[in-house]
């Protein structure tokens, strides 16, 4: 891409984009773009702010247009439908053109204000990331806080990536990332990790959480499950080991048993009866650590199914402000 050499670290003209992902968010998006607006007002540099309706069901779609109707900086993104708050920032991604790429949320959990500190960051440790590591969080249940705190940790545990603690998809990424990430060809992207994963050089930016201004999660417990489990299978293959291990462990009980029972039986020194009871537990027990295992395996299969169809991430329905039409169809990686 051309604008890798024409642009370097410390080009004073280097284009901002933020990257904002609504699904139904019409309680926020005025707000949200005035705040926006405002902190990206105070910089120097060139910016625009790039929205993707994903397939919201409100007015999201009809605010959206006419924030853009008026700010010809602000670039919309309509899918045809709801795909996901990953394939929404995937699509954001993809469309910018920008030297630096911000990702937040659109509810301002993630306050835009703190933009020029993350460009200041970015300037002074000359990095390709500034990913931003939540000190606390306003407004979130006990539950969610007790599951988000937990899943980061198993995640470290079971990849082979690291994966900074606390750390959701906010965070500051320049060029040379965003035309890393444009290679990526899997589907179920997870996002966080793909960004730890293409390397260069990531350093924290603190930060505390805020609640959402206004409307709900659009992340119900459902969502929550899936984005985790995706994320687990897509970056570990340890699930697979550890029911490969529990198969094993269950050979080598049943063949001790068998040792033991076919020498008492010999020996006289055990009871050849054995109860009603002991003989349910046992086929119920092996019975679940099949299933398990074969389940396993099944999510594995799912997401080779889903992955060799190689179905588009999304569907954009309609964009604003563009210059190009064509970069609505064609997605960076299928050019190549
Ligand atoms: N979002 C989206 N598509 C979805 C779900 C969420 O684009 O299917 C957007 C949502 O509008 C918000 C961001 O993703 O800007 C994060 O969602 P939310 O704030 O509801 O999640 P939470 O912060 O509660 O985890
Ligand atoms: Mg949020």
């Amino acid at each position: 891409m051309s604008n890798e050499q024409v642009r370097t670290a410390d080009h004073p003209l280097q284009k901002v984009a933020v990257i904002v992902p609504c699904y139904n968010e019409e309680a926020v998006i005025e707000a949200s773009y005035q705040r926006t607006r405002a902190a990206l007002d105070r910089l120097p540099q060139p910016t625009e702010i790039i929205y993707i309706n994903d397939g919201s069901s409100d007015q999201t779609r009809s605010l959206l247009d006419r924030i853009a109707a008026t700010d010809p900086k602000v670039k919309v993104l309509h899918f045809s439908r709801n795909f996901g708050h990953q394939p929404a920032v995937t699509a954001g991604i993809n469309h910018c053109d920008a030297d630096f790429a911000i990702i937040m949320d659109a509810d301002m959990q993630d306050p835009p204000e703190l933009i020029p500190d993350l460009l200041r960051k970015q300037a002074e440790e000359q990095a390709n990331v500034v990913y931003c590591v939540r000190r606390s969080r306003a407004g979130e249940s006990f539950f969610k806080l007790f599951t988000a705190k937990a899943f980061y940790r198993v995640m470290n545990r079971m990849s082979e990536v690291h994966f900074p603690l606390d750390t959701g998809d906010f965070r500051l990424i320049d060029r040379k990332v965003i035309a890393a990430f444009n290679r990526f060809h899997e589907r179920g992207k997870y996002i966080r990790g793909l960004i730890s994963w293409v390397g260069f050089h990531q350093v924290p930016f603190y930060y505390e959480r805020e609640a959402r201004i206004a409307g709900e999660t659009k992340y119900p417990i459902g969502k929550m499950v899936s984005f985790a489990s995706n994320a687990m299978l897509y970056f570990s293959k340890k699930p697979l080991r550890l029911a490969t291990g529990l198969g094993f462990i269950s050979v080598l009980v049943g063949i001790v048993l068998a040792i033991w029972f076919t020498l008492g039986k010999i020996y006289g020194f055990s009871n050849a009866e054995v109860g009603w009871t002991s003989i349910m537990t046992s086929i119920i027990f092996f019975g679940g650590v099949q299933l398990l295992t074969v389940g396993v395996l099944g999510q594995y299969v799912g997401i080779l199914f889903d992955e060799i169809k190689a179905r588009p991430e999304y569907i954009i329905d309609e964009q604003r402000n563009f210059t190009t039409a064509k970069e609505q169809e064609e997605m960076p990686h299928e050019k190549a």
